[in-house]
């Protein structure tokens, strides 16, 4: 160690992190040495990267990529080195100063809503909070290292108790690349015996892209899963895979995995999860769960790239040989090939995904619970009407044709259509008893139309937002009931024999009444012949769905 050591505070929300994970040692601590071992995996491949794009910018070309970790009892430590890109001295202040990573920020986000510290311990290990979780078990951690750029070849010790403030000092003969020391705390001693580090590597680490070896001996496989034939792979494999790269402690749901070459080249093992989302996962700012290779090179991880956003909860690596390494993330996002890579992702995973809803219906339904808003967040977003209907495919909905609490996809629906009925009918009502008992409803069930019922407040506006599906209109039930009567129609209205009924003067002079009394509080008031059961009912022109904002409105105001 050279010179005088820096002295630098941590930003206030780091600390706070900082403070979190260090107070919460809970039983999945073990997740540190998890989030270790990515850092050194995600530095060895940003170096491999910007090596085979720009090699004129990197010392030391040819050394070995790989990842050492060593344990020792006696001093209670547990080393891990890679061989990285490294670090200047002002990327160890940033990037372990700050807090850089979304996944934290919104971790701490989480905890400031109020969760308690209970609860907070607990999602530590899936938000995955990084470089920071170590002091978790740590009573201090150094940091050792050497960017692998020409320019500032200088090493670096960065150290800090992770509590107020870190150190940051010169220091001679460090390797190109990162060392972090843990120093454990005495109740986190496991951590510096080799055969539990061995399992935490086993369970989470096995799929690392670069070797590992564990006090001189490799541990982890290498051989990328998502290129082995989609039949060697067993299903003890897929799960450990989907545990390392959705940080998730569970097995997959679904598998997909499939490799083509015509028209693209594609190498793909994607993940449906077995858990529910979660809070934050629901939230369009989440990440996305994509890693995009291009020959055994990671180009993006979390891409964006090569799915639609609502699915964000499918996990997993596409790799293809098509995209050239060298292109600018601006140039991709925009580029040919990428948009059709995405068609064909997307196209496979919608027809994936409703030939489970065909062949095993149960477990769909299972699936359809937990990840159905993600379906119609999916139809509300997407321009593309061909895609909407194909994810309309994957919808369930009550009807009034079938029994309580079972659902039925709108294939299903229009089988059961009426003979000469052209439109989809739905209702939205907050349940099926109160659909049942609609105005809305009444007229349709006259008719006998088959009608589907949406209990989500938001189901209307992703069916408006469908507007068709395979040429037929999908139509509020609302709307049916605004249709105005023909001439011969409104002629059978009136039973001018009747004692009961009004007369049509009687009626008109009802109509002029109310024009009058309601004002502009009204477009218009007309009479109709289709309600039996209710005297009149209101309905709102054009948009149905603003039915809901109005009753949040005036549940506001009473
Ligand atoms: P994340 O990995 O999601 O970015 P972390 O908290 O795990 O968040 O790490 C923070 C940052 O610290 C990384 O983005 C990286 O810039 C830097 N870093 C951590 N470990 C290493 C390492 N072994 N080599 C190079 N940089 C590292
Ligand atoms: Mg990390």
């Amino acid at each position: 160690v050279k010179g005088e050591a820096d002295r630098h505070e941590f930003k206030a929300e780091t600390r706070m992190l900082l403070d979190i994970v260090a107070k919460s040692l809970y039983s999945e601590n073990e997740v540190f040495v998890r989030e270790l071992i990515s850092n050194a995996s995600d530095a060895i491949e940003k170096f491999r990267y910007i090596s085979s794009t720009k090699p004129d910018d990197v010392i030391d070309l040819d050394r070995k990529l790989e990842i050492h970790i060593e344990t020792n009892k006696q001093n209670r430590t547990l080393i891990i080195q890679d061989t990285g890109i490294g670090m200047t001295k002002e990327e160890m202040i940033d990037a372990l100063g700050t807090i850089a990573r979304s996944g934290s920020k919104n971790f701490l986000q989480q905890i400031q809503k109020g969760k308690e510290q209970g609860a907070a311990a607990n999602i530590i290990g899936q938000f995955g909070v990084g470089f920071y979780s170590a002091f978790m078990c740590a009573t201090h951690v150094e940091v050792y290292s050497r960017a692998s750029n020409n320019t500032d070849s200088v090493g670096y010790k960065w150290s800090s108790d992770g509590t107020g403030s870190f150190e940051i000092q010169e220091c001679d003969d460090v390797a190109v690349g990162t060392k972090i020391v843990v120093h454990l705390k005495p109740e986190c001693r496991e951590y510096a015996e080799e055969n539990r580090i061995h399992d935490v590597i086993k369970k989470y680490s096995n799929f690392v892209g670069s070797p590992i070896f564990l006090n001189g001996n490799q541990v982890n496989l290498v051989h990328p899963l998502w290129l082995m034939e989609p039949k060697d792979v067993i299903d003890e494999q897929h799960s450990e895979f989907f545990r390392y790269i959705a940080n998730s402690f569970d097995v997959p749901r679904y598998k997909l995995h499939f490799k083509t070459d015509v028209p693209l080249s594609l190498r793909t093992v994607l993940y449906f999860p077995e858990g529910k989302p979660g809070l934050f996962e629901m939230s369009r700012d989440a990440d996305t769960g994509i890693a995009l290779y291009t020959r055994k090179i990671l180009i993006q991880s979390k891409t964006d790239l090569m799915l639609p956003k609502w699915l964000r909860f499918v996990k997993g690596v596409v790799d293809s040989e098509d995209i050239p390494l060298n292109l600018s993330r601006e140039l991709l996002q925009n580029s040919n090939l990428i948009r059709r890579l995405r068609n064909v992702l997307t196209s496979r995973v919608l027809k994936f995904l409703y030939d489970k809803s065909v062949k095993d219906p149960e477990n769909y339904e299972k699936f359809y619970k937990d990840y159905g808003l993600f379906l119609k967040e999916g139809i509300v977003t997407t321009q593309d009407q061909p895609e909407k209907e194909d994810i309309a495919k994957l919808l369930r909905f009550e009807t009034n044709k079938i029994k309580e609490g079972t659902r039925i996809g709108i294939d299903d629906y229009i089988k059961q259509l009426k003979e000469g009925q052209k439109d989809i009918y739905y209702l939205a009502a907050p349940s099926r008893e109160l659909a049942l008992n609609s105005p809305y409803f009444e007229s349709l069930q006259k008719q006998d139309y088959p009608v589907l019922f949406c209990y989500e407040p938001y189901d209307e506006l992703v069916l408006m937002q469908l507007i068709s599906y395979k040429g037929h209109s999908l139509v509020s039930v609302e709307k049916e009931v605004r249709r105005a009567t023909t001439v011969e129609e409104n002629d059978k209205i009136f039973d001018e024999t009747s004692k009961e009924a009004l007369s049509r003067r009687e009626t008109d002079e009802l109509v002029r009444f109310l024009k009058k009394e309601l004002g502009h509080k009204v477009a218009n008031v007309k009479y109709t012949n289709k309600l039996d059961h209710h005297p009149c009912i209101v309905t709102v022109e054009d948009m149905a769905a603003a039915r809901h904002f109005i009753k949040t409105q005036s549940h506001q105001l009473s």
